[in-house]
């Protein structure tokens, strides 16, 4: 990813993404807002407790960059799952329920998500002008939604997977997330070769609370996802490679700031 900033605002665009007149995409930092501490400054999100005219605020500096407001971006009400919607201008200003993947190839549709930890999935088909947002976090993961957005776009749009250009955001990294049984259970459940995504949890400052040895891990949760892509036969995958919980200065970490922060925007628009 390489780094942006504009009118205030401080955001990374991906290499492998397309940011032209017909394509456009961002992941913002948590600078360029107005919202005070601990949603210090640009939370996009109203499912946590900051004020409602700052948060509405900050979504009119970031979508206007697109030209657009809260009412004409498509949001969705995210769930952990692995459901996917194929939305258009149509749910313009709605949050699609239960869904944490979209996807549309209609031109003039904005998608927008928001994240704090959770895996941000942006896919990409240049020869059928397609995209798709996705929202992953351990369960998601486990799910496979990033395999589900891959799918929906081939039932949809006609896409080949090997044609599918994906990129994976700003998530917690394998250095912050340490996992206990719940998760640890689910990646075995489903991941070949689980033990790399699993490794043992700090050998070094480990903050064991009474748990068993080998009873905590650090899981892998970019690395989970990217699997999920190539199993789904997606060949171009960028990773951010930022962990949210190490770089609470760039971004909103629920992990790391102990669920007391905000939310970062994401955009991905066919113009
Ligand atoms: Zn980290």
């Amino acid at each position: 990813m390489r780094a942006f900033d504009h009118d205030g605002l401080h955001y990374f665009r991906f290499g492998a993404l397309p940011d032209n007149g017909a394509v456009r995409h961002a992941v913002f930092s948590r600078h360029g807002g107005v919202s005070a501490a601990p949603f210090h400054s640009l939370n996009m999100s109203m499912s946590v407790p900051d004020e409602r005219d700052r948060v509405y605020a900050n979504r009119r500096r970031v979508y206007g960059l697109y030209g657009r407001d809260t009412d004409s971006v498509v949001h969705a009400h995210l769930v952990h799952g692995a459901d996917v919607a194929r939305v258009t201008q149509a749910d313009n200003g709605t949050w699609v329920e239960h869904v944490d993947g979209l996807v549309t190839d209609q031109p003039g549709c904005v998608l927008s998500m928001n994240f704090a930890d959770c895996a941000p999935i942006f896919l990409y088909d240049p020869r059928r002008r397609a995209i798709g947002l996705g929202h992953a976090g351990w369960r998601g993961t486990v799910a496979d939604l990033p395999g589900a957005m891959v799918r929906a776009m081939t039932a949809h749009f006609d896409s080949d997977p090997a044609d599918l250009v994906a990129a994976i955001g700003p998530c917690i990294g394998p250095c912050c997330y340490e996992v206990g049984a719940e998760v640890i259970d689910g990646v075995r459940g489903v991941f070949a070769g689980a033990e790399e995504l699993l490794r043992r949890a700090g050998e070094q400052g480990s903050r064991g609370a009474g748990e068993k040895n080998g009873d905590r891990r650090n899981f892998d949760l970019p690395e989970a996802n990217r699997r999920n892509l190539a199993a789904a036969g997606v060949r171009a995958i960028e990773t951010a490679d930022l962990c949210t919980a190490c770089r609470t200065d760039l971004f909103f970490s629920h992990r790391a700031e102990r669920g007391r922060t905000g939310r970062f925007g994401t955009v991905f628009a066919l113009m």
